[in-house]
């Protein structure tokens, strides 16, 4: 019997943080880059009238890399092109067996074709077609800071982006993809949260000791949600969580989302309340005002 091989990407998990934020995007890159990097791209196609004239250009060339920034993701192709790639709010990737669909009505952004698979991105407007060499001055890859996923972005990188923005309350900062990018809005509560520092503090404010530490945070707990496909709590927690009959889904994160519930390190009520104009969460005793 003929198998046909049918990946897709784990749709029910990026649509709970509604939007993907870096170790998703990452995690999608990877996933995307498994199935086609060294594969001809045939049929490329673009939901974008105007992109139309790249798809001929773009078909039969070999997709030579697919690389994550922030969260946006560009793919690269034969002869020094490359398609630009963010999935705002609604986007959704998908990796298919060759000609399949996804399921529901769905808008294509950007989608081709290999031998095996079909790669779709959906539901989103922001997608370019690139010479390679003019992506430096890309009015959105140019503004971005370190990737808190790259492997060369350092404790000591983060540290003077951090410090470039002294005066700026880290509950913005953190969300401001020209600072660090790859952090959006789970990934600054949890940041905020294991440094125990309120969203108002500046880095200003922080003695050098403190700054080092929460440097180093803003790049652990990415990549430990990115290595542990999307939890930021420690394996300990969630050993011992599961063993007193918790849930494992319920353990994923320390306060995101967990207003209501007791602090994990002291027991007081989780709150919630905006900060930039986004829902935060924060343990009023760890991380006073
Ligand atoms: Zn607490």
């Amino acid at each position: 019997m003929f198998m046909r091989e049918q990946t897709r990407v784990d749709v029910r998990e990026i649509k709970e943080e509604s939007v993907p934020e870096g170790p998703e995007i990452h995690r999608i890159a990877d996933w995307v880059r498994e199935k086609v990097a060294g594969e001809v791209a045939e049929d490329v196609r673009f939901g974008r009238e105007e992109l139309g004239e790249h798809a001929e250009t773009l078909t039969g060339r070999r997709v030579e890399s697919v690389e994550p920034r922030g969260k946006s993701i560009t793919f690269h192709l034969e002869g020094g092109w490359a398609v630009f790639t963010h999935t705002m709010l609604y986007g959704r990737w998908y990796v298919l067996g060759r000609g399949e669909k996804p399921k529901g009505k769905k808008k294509v952004a950007f989608a081709f074709d290999t031998p095996e698979h079909t790669v779709m991105l959906t539901s989103t407007n922001r997608v370019g077609v690139h010479r390679a060499h003019e992506l430096e001055t890309h009015n959105f890859l140019s503004k971005l800071g370190p990737d808190v996923l790259h492997d060369a972005t350092t404790q000591a990188t983060a540290r003077r982006a951090l410090e470039k923005h002294a005066n700026v309350p880290l509950g913005e900062s953190l969300l401001k993809q020209s600072v660090l990018s790859g952090i959006g809005n789970y990934l600054r509560a949890e940041i905020l949260y294991m440094a125990r520092l309120h969203p108002g503090t500046t880095p200003a404010q922080l003695s050098p000791g403190a700054l080092d530490e929460l440097s180093e945070l803003v790049l652990s707990v990415p990549r430990r949600a990115y290595e542990a496909k999307g939890f930021t709590t420690s394996d300990e927690y969630i050993a011992s969580g599961e063993a007193s009959g918790v849930e494992r889904r319920e353990l994923k994160r320390w306060i995101y989302k967990r207003d209501g519930a007791p602090c994990p390190e002291c027991a007081t009520t989780i709150v919630r309340e905006d900060h930039a104009k986004r829902a935060f969460y924060r343990c009023p005793s760890c991380q006073p005002a």
